[in-house]
């Protein structure tokens, strides 16, 4: 915002405004008319700004762009990444701010941004056109959330607990009164077993999906949350170009000094402490070459090669990483097409220790449990 009223004081050889004085009305019209949202392309911002205290004039709220429902605006569209209630001053986290500079990755990318637009490679135009084909992608391919939120959290721990093998499958042990009794007996090893029998055909659908929940469930969860019953972007339409702009990311980190020396050769993106910017510029060159890798490996070899001097104010583009969070949402897409699954109310931890309670009651043992190590579930009977 402070750059157009600069720019704007300028191209209109008056002064710069001060802090309190009145936009001129003719600044406000030409700003509705001519600025776009970043991520809908919709008219109509009006210019917000900064909110300072009264008692010591210190800036409270930033100065920001709003899109209104009011007059001639429309507001956001409601699949625009600034709909709702975002509070002033958001970068939705797909957007990508080209100029940033705030640690290597993002220096290290500023400046392929800047030689590829100084080499003519790409321009400022196409890294819009690249934002507009996204948005158009979200309005052509939506899919309506309906994943019981807890599901996630549930399976991963299932997960952790429990086995599911298709090369041996479990048998179940006769359990005696003799077996319990096994000096070195393991209550949580049988516990485990029990429990993978019990949850058999969920363990085997989640193998045969190839459904990774791991680190992800609590994300999964909150989306499931915030966006139950809403319609949202279906991001499998785009799993064939996630998979290249991984590949091809991987390809700019080993083969561009400056990148290559931040990261861990065995794990060249997840080693990078912020791969976003990375992630943005390699889909830029192949969403500029038709997603075909060959051409766009050229661009970039084009850019890396170059040596041209860095205009750094060339960088000044919102860019975009149309994969932010894209391996959340695929998998809850596919946790929404599993068989139905009715969540137990127990978490698996505390089924393992109703189980392991019983089986050591039934031999006597239950005075030996540690009680720390349970609480104790009033309602709750034999899990048999
Ligand atoms: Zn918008």
């Amino acid at each position: 915002m402070e750059q157009i009223l600069a720019r704007m004081s300028e191209e209109s050889a008056q002064p710069g405004l001060g802090k309190a004085a009145a936009i001129p009305e003719a600044w406000k019209s030409h700003i509705a008319t001519d600025l776009e949202c970043p991520s809908c392309f919709r008219y109509g911002a009006e210019i917000v700004r900064a909110g300072r205290s009264k008692t010591d004039g210190q800036v409270v709220r930033q100065a920001y762009f709003r899109f209104a429902k009011s007059g001639a605006g429309t507001g956001h569209h409601p699949f625009c990444d600034f709909a709702g209630n975002v509070p002033a001053g958001h970068t939705p986290e797909n957007l990508v701010l080209f100029s940033t500079a705030k640690d290597g990755v993002s220096r290290a990318v500023r400046e392929l941004v800047c030689k590829g637009i100084a080499l003519q490679v790409f321009e400022q135009r196409d890294i819009r056109a690249m934002r507009e084909w996204f948005f158009r992608q979200k309005l052509e391919s939506q899919f309506v959330v309906s994943l019981e939120p807890k599901l996630p959290g549930w399976l991963e721990s299932l997960k952790r607990y429990c086995h599911w093998n298709p090369r041996r499958p479990l048998r179940r042990f006769v359990l005696s009164d003799d077996v319990l009794r096994i000096p070195d007996f393991d209550f949580r090893a049988a516990a485990r077993a029990e429990l993978s029998l019990r949850y058999q055909p969920i363990l085997e659908e989640l193998f045969e999906k190839k459904v990774f929940i791991h680190g992800m469930a609590s994300r999964i969860e909150k989306m499931a949350t915030d966006f139950q019953d809403k319609s949202v972007f279906d991001p499998t339409v785009l799993s064939e170009r996630y998979g290249l702009t991984q590949n091809f990311a991987e390809f700019i980190y080993v083969n561009y000094a400056p990148l290559a020396k931040l990261g861990k050769d065995y794990a060249p993106l997840a080693s990078l402490k912020n791969p976003k910017y990375l992630l943005a510029f390699a889909a830029l060159l192949l969403f500029i070459s038709d997603w075909q890798p060959d051409v766009a490996v050229g661009k970039f070899a084009r850019i890396a090669s170059a040596a041209v001097p860095v205009d750094e104010s060339l960088g000044n583009v919102m860019g975009l990483n149309p994969f932010h969070d894209f391996e959340a949402w695929e998998t809850l897409k596919v946790l929404q097409g599993l068989q139905d699954i009715e969540v137990p109310m127990l978490t698996v931890k505390e089924e393992m220790e109703v189980w392991i309670t019983d089986a050591r009651r039934r031999v006597g043992l239950y005075q030996a449990y540690d009680p720390q190590a349970h609480t104790p579930y009033p309602g709750c009977h034999s899990t048999e």
